[in-house]
């Protein structure tokens, strides 16, 4: 169930790395620059951008897995400061991480039974037998037989592995899942399956999300608001719908119109995006998408800030904010 209630805030998070590569002068990669949002209850916020654009990292600073270089996290009104964000304390159980490989979280000497009982054991939740009514009813629920727990992870598929990872993120019962690209290593067929347990065990669980993704028809899907990242900021973030209708940001444009079109219905009409993303060692001054802008003018030098220009509706672009 969706609310304007706001269960997770990151607050101007930024997350840097010196890079020492010895005899050259170390230089700053900035991973993050100055990303704030807010998760409302219930909702799933999609993320998507390119690979090195900061979505993951954002991703995992919001699960507190690590540490920001500056900023702040606030989940459920209790604020952490960045460097405090891998001190989860009593959050610990609330914000679990869903891994793109499931395979690589999974320790394949142990079985599924034990994979899914050990978060139980680890917090001390109930007594063996009890544990393992949990971990059965745990895979009724995300479709899979409970003979399943004597199995281990190399006996199974790829789309019955990813459901064990969302059903071990969901043994400890929390309340805000981090989906980081859960099924771009899945079929197709599959894909939809899992997206849709995803949805059903958002409404029977009340669960929010944050879904991490490069594949804009699956946050498409999915989602209920995106925001779009580009080297390491945010450059719009609007309900779905809004979005993929009437993308207003240069490179969502260009990111929309790189969705296949319908077979027949011929090419979309987009400004063309040319060249790489640049080396986020060494990132242009001002707007960071000045060098692949079709739009980009003088006044671009200056970085524009994401900014609402309509309710629910924010961009980070000049072309908006002289408006304003
Ligand atoms: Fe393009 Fe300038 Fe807008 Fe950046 S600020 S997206 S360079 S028009």
């Amino acid at each position: 169930m969706r609310s304007d209630d706001t269960i997770l805030e990151l607050r101007n998070i930024r997350k840097s790395y010196t890079l020492r590569r010895w005899p050259a002068p170390a230089e700053t990669l900035r991973a993050v620059d100055g990303v704030s949002l807010s998760v409302r209850r219930g909702e799933t916020l999609g993320v998507v951008g390119e690979s090195g654009c900061g979505k993951s990292t954002v991703g995992q600073i919001a699960s507190l897995m690590l540490p920001a270089t500056a900023g702040s996290l606030t989940f459920k009104g209790v604020t952490l400061p960045a460097g405090r964000v891998t001190n989860r304390g009593r959050l610990r159980t609330q914000i679990q991480y869903v891994f793109q490989d499931p395979y690589s979280s999974l320790n394949p000497r142990f079985t599924i039974g034990r994979l899914l009982e050990d978060p139980l054991a680890i917090q001390r939740a109930g007594g063996r037998r009890e544990r393992r009514q949990q971990v059965e009813l745990m895979l009724e629920r995300i479709g899979l037989d409970p003979s399943f727990a004597k199995r281990y992870p190399h006996e199974l598929s790829g789309g019955q592995r990813q459901r064990i990872g969302i059903a071990r993120a969901l043994m400890l019962e929390p309340e805000f899942l981090v989906l980081d690209e859960p099924v771009s290593a899945l079929d197709v067929s599959v894909q939809a399956q899992i997206l849709n347990l995803l949805k059903e065990l958002q409404q029977e669980l009340a669960l929010t999300y944050l879904f991490i993704s490069h594949d804009l028809n699956v946050v498409h899907y999915v989602s209920d608001r995106v925001a779009v990242m580009y080297l390491g900021r945010i450059v719009e973030l609007a309900d779905v719908h809004a979005l993929y209708a009437e993308p207003l940001h240069p490179y969502t444009q260009a990111l929309v119109a790189s969705i296949p079109a319908e077979p027949g219905s011929g090419p979309r009409e987009a400004p063309v995006v040319e060249g790489e993303l640049p080396d986020a060692r060494r990132l242009p001054e001002g707007c960071a998408f000045r060098t692949r802008c079709p739009y980009a003018h003088e006044r671009c030098g200056r970085t524009p800030e994401l900014i609402e220009i309509r309710p629910g509706r924010q961009v980070a672009c000049h072309l908006w904010t002289a408006f304003q």
